[in-house]
């Protein structure tokens, strides 16, 4: 039995077959099991939780609150990683909690979108847009939003605009195209975290989401939330949650709040300035933020050794939360083929066994795809190997 215990203490959580150098690698989604190395180090010990079989029973968690499924103890720890982080404003915001941030993504259109209008109202979001985001919306084929694709390509004044910052494909920082006073805008920040740009700004726009799935990498507890500065809208997205799925689990939602207490007691513990003393295995963005540069280069590298691919441009900036300059290093590579004979990337790839998303589902050309660059060091490993030998 001492084996058995073992051998689960080191089997990937995923539930995924283990990748060999001749396995089909898959990097189509952004699945952020990258970061289970770090959970498995001091700090995971600190996150563990054990509930109660008598916890946790009632459908409410805050009666006072405006959110009335919210534990106190998630808006808590929410508030505080922000404050440290120093990427959003929570001061006057309300805290939403929901079921990963795919769930206040429709709570958001649900709420902006005007009730009793003749037509449904467009949902734009510029080109390379989130994949899931036409589907996300035209799904139940609802009659109040309508997906309208290219925000650049948008004419008129009511309109629902996603802005995605860093954007998912293609990493770029994005402030919302359209400007129409009578438009409205979700902010969609699940990348604003040190570990994939330099923090710039402390934003404080009216719809602010972000989700644990890429902050820390706990995807499958599906906790996200939304920073919401409009009484209104909040209780229209909270009514949403309520008839969806009547809130959402309190025991995902303590979970969450222990890993990001965790990671905020990190912080507090061990101040950023001794991070180069003390080393990462405390310090959940240095950690990471460590890992995607070496990623990034080792990636770089391998397109260099190539030829025939490119990849975006390197940025960096001043981040307000390391206080130093930074390089951006995106959750996922955005990576072009320059052949002129290889008219689908995402064929071409997968003939080499390597799975990723082709461009036209972000609204897009063939030429260019997307791929995970948050997988398992194996799969990585792999994969840049193979590309790196690619004519
Ligand atoms: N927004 C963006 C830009 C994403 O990439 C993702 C996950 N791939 C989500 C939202 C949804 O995240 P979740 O539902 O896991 O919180």
């Amino acid at each position: 039995s001492k084996k058995v215990k073992k051998a689960a203490a080191v089997a990937p959580s995923s539930g995924k077959p283990p990748v060999l150098p001749d396995s089909v690698i898959v990097l189509d989604h952004g699945d952020p099991t990258m970061f289970e190395t770090f959970w498995r180090g001091p700090i995971g010990e600190s996150a563990t939780l054990v509930i109660p079989a008598w916890q946790t029973m009632s459908y409410f968690s805050d009666v006072g609150n405006l959110c009335w499924f919210l534990e106190p103890s998630f808006e808590r720890e929410v508030r505080r990683l922000h404050r440290i982080v120093g990427n959003a404003t929570t001061e006057g915001y309300h805290v939403l909690v929901g079921t990963g941030s795919s769930q206040l993504f429709q709570a958001a259109l649900y709420a902006l979108a005007p009730p009793t209008s003749d037509a449904p109202i467009s949902v734009v979001s510029p080109t390379p847009f989130y994949s899931m985001y036409p589907f996300m919306t035209d799904f139940l084929n609802s009659g109040l939003y309508r997906w309208a694709g290219d925000a650049n390509a948008f004419d008129g004044n009511d309109y629902i605009e996603v802005v995605c910052s860093p954007n998912n494909p293609d990493g770029g920082i994005h402030e919302a195209v359209l400007k129409s006073k009578s438009g409205k805008t979700i902010y969609d920040l699940a990348y604003y975290w040190p570990q994939y740009t330099p923090i710039t700004h402390m934003l404080a726009h009216d719809i602010m989401l972000f989700t644990v799935s890429k902050c820390t990498g706990h995807a499958g507890t599906r906790i996200g939330w939304a920073l919401v500065k409009d009484k209104e809208v909040a209780q229209k997205m909270n009514k949403f949650m309520e008839l969806n799925t009547i809130g959402v689990s309190k025991d995902a939602q303590l979970r969450a709040a222990k890993i990001l207490e965790a990671v905020v007691d990190g912080y507090e513990r061990q101040p950023t300035t001794t991070a180069a003393v003390g080393g990462d295995a405390n310090l959940l963005f240095h950690y990471a933020r460590r890992k995607m540069t070496s990623r990034w280069r080792t990636l770089r590298d391998a397109v260099a050794a190539s030829d025939i691919f490119s990849l975006p441009e390197e940025v960096a900036g001043f981040c307000t939360f390391t206080k130093d300059t930074a390089i951006a290093n995106p959750a996922f590579a955005w990576l072009r083929c320059e052949k002129q004979e290889v008219e689908d990337l995402e064929s071409f790839l997968r003939e080499n066994k390597i799975i990723t998303r082709g461009g036209t589902k972000f609204g897009a050309g063939r030429k260019v795809v997307r791929i995970s660059m948050v997988d398992t060091d194996e799969a990585f490993g792999i994969f840049v190997d193979r590309l790196a030998t690619m004519k």
